[in-house]
């Protein structure tokens, strides 16, 4: 009696359960490699073996044949680069980089390595606009210390990584304050008001050049598509800045055939006080500066506006006035002199 009670009584080790997926036939064939293994360590170790010990000589023979070591650590020498946020870094700095100036980090960081086994940690970060300039100082050896910028700098010695935000700052249509206001919610540095200035000159230069270049190409492209090389039909069209009081009109206009930009004029408040003017100086300054090309224009099409109306009737041989898209017109015949020619004037209602 004494002995049963002794059985029942005896616990079982700790133990613990790893769920391995597969049917009754992998089941049968890992069972089958196991108990091979088993039968191998019972008689060299000359004990009884359990899994645990079997599985763990296992793992450490392929540690070592693939490592060369039974080190586990080895096993993952590299630190993961999928780290999580901690809450206290969540406003840590952030800057903008670019790809080349991560590849000269990672020179900077291998020839430190193979002459120092410290490590390079970071003394200081300094914000130029959105470039991030980093004293970086070696955990051992103090004379190891590295300047890093997080762009490489342009001809002009300004940082490639500024002049890029500045020219999307300007090609963009943000104002000034959207983008001091979206630069200080992410906290990747500004450019001051000085430097977006500087930079706007000479932009503006650079615009204006290659604006003037793609309404050349655009006004050749247009002209040389029609069978008559007499001139080029235009649609035109005005934006408000905003709908009531708009500050400021642009005018566009577009060649018929390749709906191209043949013209764009912004009017602003300092050319007429009267917005519902802007429309009309608009499409006079376009007609100047078509004019000045020598090209004529063959058919306007555009919508309603008065003043515009008056003003295409009294300058141009062949006026098609449209509501929307070329669309629902009504012709009326007249005769007009434009530059010299008693011409036909066709106008739509
Ligand atoms: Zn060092």
């Amino acid at each position: 009696m004494a002995t049963e009670k002794q059985d029942s009584s005896r616990k079982r080790p700790p133990n613990f359960r790893i769920e391995i997926p597969g049917d009754e036939t992998v089941k049968s064939r890992i069972l089958e490699k196991l108990q091979k293994v088993k039968g191998y360590l019972t008689s060299t170790l000359n004990k009884p073996v359990n899994n645990s010990l079997i599985i763990e000589e296992l793992l450490d023979f392929w540690i070592k044949q693939q490592l060369g070591s039974d080190n586990s650590k080895e096993l993952h020498p590299f630190p993961s680069t999928y780290s999580q946020t901690r809450s206290q870094d969540v406003d840590q700095g952030l800057f903008v980089t670019a790809e080349k100036s991560l590849d000269t980090y990672g020179e900077l960081f291998e020839a430190h390595t193979s002459i120092c086994n410290g490590k390079l940690k970071v003394l200081k970060r300094t914000m130029k606009g959105h470039v991030a300039s980093v004293r970086l100082m070696c955990t051992k050896e103090k004379s190891h210390s590295y300047l890093w910028s997080s762009s490489s700098y342009l001809p002009n010695d300004e940082f490639l990584v500024n002049h890029r935000i500045c020219h999307a700052f300007y090609s963009s249509g943000f104002l000034p304050v959207h983008y001091t206001r979206f630069v200080n919610g992410t906290g990747i540095g500004c450019i001051t008001k000085e430097r977006r200035l500087k930079f706007f000159r000479t932009y503006k230069e650079h615009a204006e050049n290659e604006s003037d270049q793609s309404v050349d190409n655009a006004i050749n492209d247009d002209f040389f598509s029609y069978d008559d090389l007499d001139g080029i039909n235009i649609m035109k069209d005005a934006r408000h800045g905003w709908r009531k009081n708009a500050k400021d009109t642009t005018v566009v206009a577009l060649g018929e055939k390749m709906h191209k930009v043949m013209d764009c004029e912004p009017i602003t408040k300092s050319q007429d006080k009267v917005v519902k003017r802007h429309d009309r100086l608009g499409t006079q300054i376009i007609y100047e500066h078509l004019e000045n090309k020598n090209m004529s224009i063959k058919i306007h099409a555009y919508d309603r506006n008065v003043s515009v109306n008056k003003f295409v009737r009294d300058n141009l041989l062949s006026i098609r006035m449209t509501y929307g898209m070329l669309s629902r017109h009504q012709d009326v015949q007249g005769y007009q002199t434009f530059r010299g020619y008693k011409l036909k004037c066709t106008a739509t209602r």
